[in-house]
């Protein structure tokens, strides 16, 4: 089966690099499956879960929105942050979306709405490829 490159760069450094037989990432415009060969195109990114076939595993790698860049060979996504299950923090994650639903919940002023959604998403994110739920 036909293989193509996939690289996921943070501002950290990189957290994915390898050779897959499909990829499945959220765009803004939906969920998009790349396969080898696909034309090149650049799409943003929503919070969520990019899914990596290969013939032996499927992987999950959280990613908290960015670009994905494809070329026929190669796939690269550019992210503020990403991270593979096996190095999610899931007690971090729970904390942070605790505090992103008391932030949301408060009546207090000063709060900013979109900060906390956009937290929430991403620790929501971070569980769910945890647990493998997406
Ligand atoms: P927190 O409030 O727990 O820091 P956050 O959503 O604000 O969560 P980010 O700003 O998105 O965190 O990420 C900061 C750095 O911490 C990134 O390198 C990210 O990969 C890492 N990170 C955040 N949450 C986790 C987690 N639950 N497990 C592992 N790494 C995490």
């Amino acid at each position: 089966m036909k293989t193509i490159k996939v690289n996921i760069v943070t501002p950290d450094g990189p957290v994915y690099d390898s050779e897959v037989n499909m990829v499945i990432a959220k765009t803004v415009t939906g969920e998009m499956g790349i396969l080898p060969g696909h034309i090149p195109t650049v799409a943003p990114l929503v919070v969520g879960a990019v899914r990596l076939d290969s013939d032996k595993q499927t992987e999950l790698v959280a990613v908290s929105g960015g670009f994905v860049e494809i070329r026929p060979d190669k796939v690269t996504i550019l992210t503020p942050s990403a991270e593979t299950a096996s190095s999610i923090d899931l007690a971090r994650a729970k904390e942070a979306l605790n505090r992103a639903e008391q932030r949301l919940q408060s009546k207090q002023s000063g709060i900013d709405f979109k900060r906390a959604e956009l937290a929430l998403k991403r620790a929501m994110n971070r569980i769910n490829v945890k647990e493998g739920n997406i």
